[in-house]
């Protein structure tokens, strides 16, 4: 069985600097992974890095400049060319980290979930309609249902709101939820709620989530697979575990020391850095030699391609040396 997402070599570009002299950021290089069902893949990685970039890809909100997005085998940029179709939003959802700036102050909770109900015909009657989104509101832990869908989204906390994000994205029944730093405008002790949340919904319900985030530490407690980016390399890919216990790439390492204990988010605790990676018209080699402690000449003419190891570990990185003919190039 193929895996439910297979992104392969993705990359994008944006055209920056004006009409008169136009350059290309380079926001999104080569990137391949795949996302099983009902497997939770974390994408970590410093501001800039490329995060949210590949979940607005993988959604179709924006087209890559190259590469292939396959859905449980289907080639879907091929296929259904332009903007997503119905058929693909219904499997494919996104929660954004502002849960407030996804929600209409004029609208209630209750009409925030009948839409996509409506939009993809999973009610019949009025009474069928007002079930469900009671039901999806009893799933995501906003009760008593019937009260909380009168209301309107200024009169929740922040917590809450994101949990009508999550009910809002469930009810075209997904297969895939992209979720874009979901838990970190929340208060700290609400945030493992929302993250036990998606573990359950995960567990019971077969979802597969690729989870977004700086924080190191709410990665490995969800995630069962990694991958870190680095200046819109995926430079490290591996089980969470084997990942943080003995990380391969010289990045992972650098964020690693930042926070030994795994504790809090590693935005704040980098080390001085010398300089952003340089993302418009990037020189050759691999983007993290200006910062790597095992540079060499190598590094500063060559970009890395990926290797895969042993137990499901991939890097990128000139330190590991392909072995032949096993890239994915
Ligand atoms: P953060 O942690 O701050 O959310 P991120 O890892 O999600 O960062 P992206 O939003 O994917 O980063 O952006 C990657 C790079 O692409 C950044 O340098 C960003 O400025 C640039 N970028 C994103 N969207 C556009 C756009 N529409 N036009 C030009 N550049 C863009
Ligand atoms: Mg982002």
């Amino acid at each position: 069985m193929p895996p439910l997402l297979d992104v392969q070599h993705l990359g994008k570009l944006y055209r920056v600097g004006g009409w008169l002299r136009p350059k290309h950021l380079r926001a999104l290089h080569d990137a391949s992974f795949t996302l099983g069902h009902g497997e939770i893949l974390a994408l970590v990685g410093e501001s800039g890095s490329g995060k949210s970039t590949i979940a607005r890809l993988c959604v179709r909100l924006e087209a890559p400049t190259s590469g292939r997005i396959l859905l449980d085998g289907r080639d879907v940029l091929h296929e259904e060319r332009g903007h997503a179709t119905l058929a693909y939003r219904r499997r494919v959802q996104m929660i954004f980290q502002d849960p407030f700036g996804s929600l209409n102050p004029a609208r209630t909770i209750g009409q925030h979930l009948e839409r996509p109900l409506l939009l993809h015909d999973k009610a019949k009657t009025r009474a069928d309609l007002s079930a469900r989104v009671h039901a999806l509101l009893d799933t995501v832990g906003l009760v008593p249902a019937p009260e909380v869908a009168a209301k309107y989204p200024q009169e929740l906390s922040g917590g809450q709101r994101q949990r009508v994000a999550i009910a809002r994205a469930l009810a075209v029944e997904p297969d895939l939820i992209l979720a874009d730093e979901p838990v970190s405008m929340l208060d700290v002790s609400i945030r493992a709620d929302v993250l036990n949340l998606m573990l359950d919904l995960k567990e019971k319900r077969g979802i597969s989530f690729l989870y977004i985030t700086h924080d190191l530490a709410s990665a490995r407690y969800v995630a069962d697979r990694m991958m870190v980016m680095y200046a819109g390399h995926i430079v490290e890919a591996g089980p969470s575990d084997a990942l943080l216990e003995k990380p391969l790439h010289p990045y992972t390492n650098l964020l690693l020391s930042a926070v030994p204990e795994l504790e809090g988010s590693f935005a704040r605790g980098l080390p001085a850095r010398s300089g952003a990676p340089a993302l418009v018209d990037p020189p050759p080699g691999c983007p993290f030699a200006a910062r790597c402690p095992d540079v060499t000449d190598v590094c500063r003419r060559e970009t890395p391609r990926p290797v895969s190891l042993d137990e499901g570990r991939v890097v990128r990185c000139h330190l590991y040396p392909e072995p032949s003919r096993t890239r994915s190039e």
